[in-house]
């Protein structure tokens, strides 16, 4: 989508470095980290939040995109976190799995 910040990430507008991406998604570091490790799973179809994905492939290929993303940099232990509409906390609009370990201030 046009205005959309992980959109543009996605086409690789700012140069954001991509710490792990397959055929689903990408995964890069969040901007403004809330855990010593902060990562952001990002769907590369533009899809606003959980409501809107009804896609069960998809679905699951972002839960094994986190496995997949841990297991590459050993991470045991994580938090997942996915904010849905704005009275949750949500701030951009477009899918995203949180993965927060160590030191989490959330
Ligand atoms: P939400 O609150 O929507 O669940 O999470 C959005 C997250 O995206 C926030 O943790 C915020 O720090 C992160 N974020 C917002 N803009 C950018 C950006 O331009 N680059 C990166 N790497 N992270 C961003
Ligand atoms: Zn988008």
């Amino acid at each position: 989508m046009e205005n959309c910040i992980f959109c543009k990430i996605l086409r690789g507008d700012f140069g954001t470095e991509f710490v792990y991406e397959n055929d689903y998604a990408v995964v890069f570091k969040d901007i403004n980290p809330k855990a010593d490790t902060h990562l952001l799973v990002v769907p590369r179809l533009h899809v606003e939040s959980l409501n809107e994905l009804d896609d069960e492939v998809l679905l699951g290929k972002l839960l094994i995109t986190v496995k997949e993303v841990t297991k590459k940099l050993g991470i045991k232990s994580y938090r997942t976190v996915i904010n849905t509409g704005k009275e949750a906390g949500q701030e951009v609009f477009h899918l995203h799995i949180h993965i927060l370990s160590g030191n989490i201030k959330f």
